[in-house]
């Protein structure tokens, strides 16, 4: 849960920094496709920006496993949000929870169709199903024949 006592925040704001206890995002435990690896870590300045609203800005990082969509095996794949901000509504209550919000935004920010090569944590990771059905071997039978068929013109000319 990422929360805040509204009583809590100083004029000047507030930093609030830390990582979250508990899984936020509660996906189908049987979807493949993404799964939370680890706490959210945020590090967030929260501030009144007036006319009733709360502000929060900083930074969110969120490890995953996603699969690719290419060789489909799954991969380490680290959001970071480098400058994230949101606005909240100044809740009644007195106490904010903005765990729904980042949980949504965090989401939203995930690639819908993640390669492991060009998405996932290691740089050098090279997808084994990249270049697979680029057709190459048949381009290169096409070059034998007309290599062939040069050969045998030279065989005639001679
Ligand atoms: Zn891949």
């Amino acid at each position: 849960m990422i929360t805040v006592y509204l009583g809590e925040i100083p004029e000047e704001g507030l930093e609030i920094s830390g990582e979250t206890s508990r899984d936020i995002f509660q996906l189908d435990p049987a979807d493949e496709e993404v799964q939370p690896a680890g706490p959210v870590r945020y590090d967030l300045h929260i501030s009144d920006a007036g006319s009733d609203l709360l502000l929060a800005q900083g930074k969110l990082v969120a490890p995953f496993t996603l699969r690719c969509v290419a060789c489909l095996e799954p991969f380490p794949f680290t959001l970071e949000l480098d400058h994230y901000a949101a606005d909240f509504d100044t809740p009644a209550s007195g106490k904010l929870d903005m765990t729904e919000r980042i949980r949504e935004d965090l989401l939203l920010e995930i690639p819908g169709y993640p390669h492991c090569d060009r998405d996932g944590d290691d740089p050098d990771r090279v997808c084994p199903a990249a270049g697979k059905f680029d057709g190459t071997d048949s381009q290169e039978n096409r070059g034998n024949s007309a290599w062939d068929a040069l050969d045998g013109l030279k065989d005639a000319e001679s």
